[in-house]
């Protein structure tokens, strides 16, 4: 992991803020699947109580069990940024890394039977551009 030379997450700084808009999603999902498909982001708005929202991503985690936990090994860090990414040829879908994530912020793909998970765009992160309400930032992590 040492060789990883910059983790950038996408924090959020003012969670209280979000409207349940789900804008975040919708770009997201036009960004990575080429169409306005929320259910397919890689960013998930999470509603308690029908009144509190709050958006989910990758939190980058230092350890991350979604790749300690794949029995396929099909998950990994990237070098560059600390993203993770994966081996579709390696994926059997079983959905583990998504039961797993204790940010509950992997997304399951039920049609290609595949997990989606934010790679920060490539360092330009769309839902960041888009929140009306300046809920997310990108931030370095310490
Ligand atoms: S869904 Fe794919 S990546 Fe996730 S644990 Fe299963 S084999 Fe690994
Ligand atoms: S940074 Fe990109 S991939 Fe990650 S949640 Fe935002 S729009 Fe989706």
């Amino acid at each position: 992991m040492n060789d990883i030379k910059k983790i950038t997450v996408l924090e959020k700084v003012f969670p209280d803020n979000c409207s349940g808009c789900r804008l975040c999603q919708a770009i997201c999902s036009f960004e990575h699947e080429g169409s306005f498909a929320p259910w397919l982001a890689r960013i998930i708005v999470i509603e308690k109580d029908f009144r509190e929202t709050t958006p989910h991503t990758c939190n980058l985690c230092e350890e991350p069990v979604c790749i300690a936990c794949c029995p396929f090994d099909a998950l990994s860090k990237s070098s560059e940024n600390g993203t993770i990414i994966l081996d579709e040829k390696n994926c059997t879908g079983c959905g583990r890394c998504v039961r797993e994530c204790q940010y509950k912020a992997i997304v399951f793909d039920d049609e290609r039977m595949i997990p989606l998970i934010c790679n920060l765009c490539g360092g330009n992160p769309k839902c960041v551009d888009v929140c009306p309400r300046g809920v997310l930032s990108l931030s370095n992590k310490t």
